[in-house]
């Protein structure tokens, strides 16, 4: 049975410029399951990174969250997080205050995140166990003692890690990553390391706080496929073995299928698409999706065949479409309809929701 970890209800994200309002985010809605994965997809600039951001507080000024909610449900880490009967806190994130503590307290130590390039996300001055400890420091509290009686509630203490234990658990986490000699690369710089062992030095830091959702943006993007096959093959490992939720960020739809129970199909700021990854793939409705799909090479086609494109340019963000965004590109464009009408957000099978017109009645 799917539980809830974070809700994002009707979200909408803007940037007021000088040339206007960016609609970066218009209406995303949807639920992250405890354990499950996600998978976000479209393409560059279609607002998948910048849902993410939202949800750890970290949209880029002048950006803001402009309407909608994003609900975490909350359990204290050192309780059995999945078990249904332990309490549960519903916590708006959209209503926190972005440098307060309880944001800090989720940001990282709830919410772990992962970027595409893991070189520019490690500081290059810090070894990989020192940048594992900082976040240890920050997030992991142990339990010192428990007090009152063991038949009534208990009232625990904590402490923060020492710098030995620090060290141990970073040995850990890299050992866990795959990291190859985990005691000797702790004391590694990031330029010391390939592209591979820094991302998992990456998962380790984003781990090392046992959160309860990895948020992977692009992940494996800047890795070779051998390796990208060995982050992926690590990222399900952990999942099963923590019970983690993932939100996976790609733009790869190979990758997304490996990884994914539901998807997520971004155009332009707007959903357009959201199904179980079995129909989105086998049964995609949305033309934006179907598009995608096709232009996917596929295994054992003649390499004389020329690969499906989807027609015309992404529209300025300045100027966006009237009636249904996609309907400069659209191969099922109809006229005196889609340039005029913005298609609903609707379920048009159990589970299955879709943004345009071919499925309402007009
Ligand atoms: Fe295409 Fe019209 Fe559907 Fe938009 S609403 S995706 S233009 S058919």
């Amino acid at each position: 049975m799917s539980e809830p970890l974070v809700e994002i209800k009707d979200l909408k994200v803007q940037f007021d410029v000088r040339d206007g309002i960016v609609k970066a985010v218009d209406g995303a809605t949807f639920t992250i399951n405890r354990g499950e994965t996600l998978g976000v997809i479209g393409e560059s600039g279609c607002g998948k990174s910048i849902t993410a951001k939202a949800i750890m507080q970290m949209v880029p000024k002048p950006g803001k969250v402009a309407e909608g909610e994003i609900l975490y449900y909350y359990r204290d880490k050192n309780t059995k997080r999945d078990d249904p009967n332990v309490q549960t806190e519903i916590i708006k994130i959209n209503e926190l205050d972005p440098d307060g503590d309880r944001i800090r307290q989720i940001r990282g130590g709830e919410i772990g995140m992962i970027f595409q390039e893991p070189m520019s996300s490690l500081t290059p001055v810090y070894s990989a166990g020192f940048q594992i400890g900082e976040a240890l420091n920050l997030h992991r509290l142990i339990p010192i003692k428990k007090v009152g009686d063991q038949m009534a509630d208990v009232i625990q203490q904590y402490r923060h890690v020492t710098k030995e234990e620090s060290r141990e658990i970073a040995i850990e986490m890299l050992r866990k990553v795959g990291l190859p000699k985990p005691q000797e690369r702790v004391d590694s710089y990031p330029h010391q390391l390939s592209g591979g062992q820094r991302q998992r030095v990456m998962i380790g830091i984003a781990l090392s706080c046992d959160p309860a959702m990895l948020i992977a943006d692009e992940p494996t993007t800047a890795l070779d496929v051998s390796i990208e096959a060995q982050i992926l093959d690590l990222m399900r490992d952990l999942q099963e073995t923590e019970n983690m939720a993932i939100m996976f960020i790609t733009h790869n739809l190979g990758v997304v299928a490996e990884m994914a129970k539901e998807i997520v199909v971004m155009y332009m700021g707007k959903q357009v698409e959201k199904a179980s990854a079995v129909n989105i793939f086998y049964h995609p409705k949305h033309p934006y999706t179907k598009a995608l799909l096709q232009s996917i090479p596929k295994v054992g086609k003649r390499s004389s065949n020329r690969l499906a494109i989807i027609e015309g340019m992404v529209p300025s963000p300045f100027e966006l479409p009237s009636g249904c965004v996609f309907h400069t590109r659209c191969p099922d464009y109809m006229p005196g309809k889609c340039d005029q009408i913005v298609p609903k957000w609707q379920e048009v099978e159990d589970d299955h929701y879709v943004r345009c017109l071919l499925y309402e009645e007009v």
